[in-house]
């Protein structure tokens, strides 16, 4: 019998090997990078085309290679890093595996141009899927130049899978954050499509971290401290009152290896406990150095996770020096988020002059049909101009009185009313208690109000008429380049909800907003739409407009437990029942319940 047992050809393992090393540009960019690192580059610049789909470029001031070196830094297992297995126990650079760039070359065109301090000439070599296109002794300076090309342009399936521009530019921009907060000491720029996103100079740690995040940082920030013989602790963690709605600036690293430890993520949490609302995430850079023999770093193949021998030391040294900084800097265990609502006036209607309230009548409507309709879809809902307020009322308590029906048909609802002091009081903070007829009727005033605020927004938007606000102080919104690139992807959104935008390299200014509310969170509201493009789901215009605008109303309406004076829920009444429909919320959910005479009468007699 013939054997079967083959050995697979190289390129066959490298496109495996490959899988496990480069899932996208961001992989490529870290490989690159730390290989400049631990090439001893004081200077490192990384130039992306594409969000890293068309190149990937790394130049470093580092030793560079000879030209037996540079050919063979291409070959899998080959490192110039460690000798022996028992090195790898002591192991102080990034890699030691010699299989990134045979990997990286083996699914993409790569370039390199490399002179090392003795040699007067430079190596030049092109591959292509690892295979030597050419090589010739090049005039270049000392260090390295490494530039790949169409990555995964051989494995269409892959080449597919890859994400937006914008999103793997996020990628690569989040293995540029972590690599240049983990060394400070070290130059870093980053390029995108021939635009400077950073340019970050040498400094200690803090001032690199307010030069990627801005400078506001440093009052947002505490510092952390504790050495013990196992484990040295370093860093700076955010202050209570600036935590964050989105997961994001939070970072570990240990002996400078930027590492994912749900475990640690914990432990810094548990010192806020307290401090913060659940759901909101601090900002955390914390530096842990202990000895190598202490960790395992060989468990994942990209390498940010690691092991500690002894995980519960860390977890309380952690959780205890955190916990010392945050009270040191007189912070109250018992900080008080619920603010004091009679401090803000939460519902800025006193000014408006009432109107009387429009209705539209459906002859045809029938009452018992409301039931059957499946939860209401907002665009179709708000084009439908037939269905009115109290369709809602009426399907919803079922026992119509036949009065209220015919009320309805002879368009004569609110005449009765009309002229007559509206009864209306707010109960638990929650409720407008109002009546209507023999109803008495509890309206939810936040779904309610969101509710308004969405129906106005969507219209205006429809009839392109927005009487945008003109801010005679825009607003100044600091934020990440990647963020940045991502709204101006938005842009026609957002005019066409009238917020005018400025760009700028780390902030924007938002110099128009549709309208006047108080309770309009800007900060909040472009955070979240931040966050819901970062999440790269594919979703039609008009799905993004209605999210953006429910998202909007949801931000800006009255919340519950928030006090509301007479004229403020007269003119919340008065909008909601102009409406052509207000049985649901824009999430769905039902605005108000009712109680009818013969209810009443019912539950007294049985
Ligand atoms: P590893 O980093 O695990 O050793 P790599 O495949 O990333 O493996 O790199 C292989 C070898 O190529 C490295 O060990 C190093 O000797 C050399 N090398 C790679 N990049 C550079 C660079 N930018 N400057 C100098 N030498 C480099
Ligand atoms: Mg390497």
């Amino acid at each position: 019998m013939q054997s079967r047992i083959k050995l697979l050809p190289s390129h066959v393992a490298n496109q495996i090997a490959a899988g496990e090393v480069v899932q996208r540009p961001a992989s490529v960019a870290k490989e690159l990078m730390e290989n400049a690192l631990d090439a001893g580059a004081t200077e490192i610049k990384l130039i992306v085309k594409d969000g890293g789909k068309a190149l990937i470029q790394v130049i470093d001031n580092g030793t560079g290679m000879n030209e037996v070196d540079a050919r063979m830094s291409f070959e899998r297992h080959a490192t110039s890093k460690i000798l022996t297995a028992e090195d790898l126990s002591h192991i102080q650079t990034k890699g030691f595996r010699g299989e990134a760039l045979a990997s990286i070359a083996a699914v993409a065109h790569v370039e390199l141009k490399t002179k090392t301090a003795e040699d007067e000439l430079g190596t030049y070599i092109h591959t292509e899927a690892n295979k030597l296109i050419s090589q010739k002794p090049v005039a270049t300076t000392k260090g390295t130049i490494l530039s790949v090309k169409n990555l995964f342009f051989n494995i269409p399936a892959r080449r597919k899978f890859l994400k937006s521009i914008q999103v793997e530019m996020r990628h690569v921009t989040d293995e540029f954050h972590r690599l240049a907060l983990a060394h400070p000491q070290i130059v870093f720029h980053l390029i995108h499509n021939g635009n400077t996103i950073y340019q970050l100079p040498k400094s200690n740690h803090l001032q690199r971290i307010s030069n990627i995040f801005g400078s506001r940082h440093k009052e947002r920030l505490v510092p952390v401290k504790e050495e013990t013989d196992y484990v040295k602790i370093y860093g700076f963690v955010g202050k209570p009152e600036f935590v964050k709605l989105k997961r994001g600036e939070q970072f570990f690293f240990v002996n400078d290896r930027f590492i994912k430890s749900p475990y640690l993520h914990h432990a810094l949490l548990s010192a806020y406990e307290g401090l913060i609302k659940p759901k909101s995430y601090p900002s955390y850079f914390v530096y842990f150095e202990i000895d190598p023999e202490h960790i395992d770093v060989n468990i994942h193949p990209t390498k940010t996770e690691i092991k500690f021998d002894d995980e519960p030391t860390v977890y309380s040294i952690l959780r205890v020096a955190a916990r010392h900084s945050l009270g040191q800097f007189n912070l109250s265990p018992s900080i008080d988020f619920e603010r004091d609502s009679s401090l803000d006036v939460p519902y800025d209607y006193v000014k408006k002059t009432p109107r009387t309230p429009k209705i539209n009548v459906d002859p045809d409507f029938n009452p018992f049909e409301e039931e059957k309709k499946s939860k209401p879809n907002f665009l179709h809902k708000i084009k439908q101009e037939k269905t009115i307020f109290w369709d809602g009322l009426q399907s919803e308590t079922q026992e119509l009185s036949g009065q209220l029906e015919q009320d309805i048909a002879q368009e004569q609802l609110f005449e009765s009313e009309v002229g007559q002091e509206h009864v209306s009081f707010q109960y638990l903070n929650k409720y407008i208690v109002t009546t209507h007829k023999d109803k008495l009727v509890f309206i939810h005033q936040n779904r309610a109000h969101q509710l308004v605020l969405f129906q106005q927004l969507m219209k205006q938007k429809e009839q392109n008429k927005f009487n945008a606000q003109q801010l005679i102080f825009p607003i100044e919104l600091e934020l990440q380049p990647y963020e940045i690139e991502l709204l101006k992807t938005r842009e026609e959104l957002l005019t066409s909800f009238g917020f005018d935008v400025e760009y700028q390299q780390k902030f924007i200014l938002i110099k128009s907003i549709p309208f006047e509310q108080k309770t309009l969170d800007i900060t909040t509201i472009f955070q979240e739409l931040i966050k819901n493009l970062s999440l790269d789901i594919p979703m039609d215009v008009q799905q993004i407009e209605v999210d953006f605008a429910q998202n909007i109303a949801e931000k800006t309406a009255v919340q519950s437990g928030t006090k509301m004076n007479k004229p403020e829920m007269d003119a919340l009444i008065s909008d909601l029942f102009g409406l052509n429909n207000a049985v649901f919320s824009p999430k769905g959910k039902r605005i108000f319940v009712s109680l009818s005479g013969i209810e009443i009468e019912n539950k007294l007699n049985r």
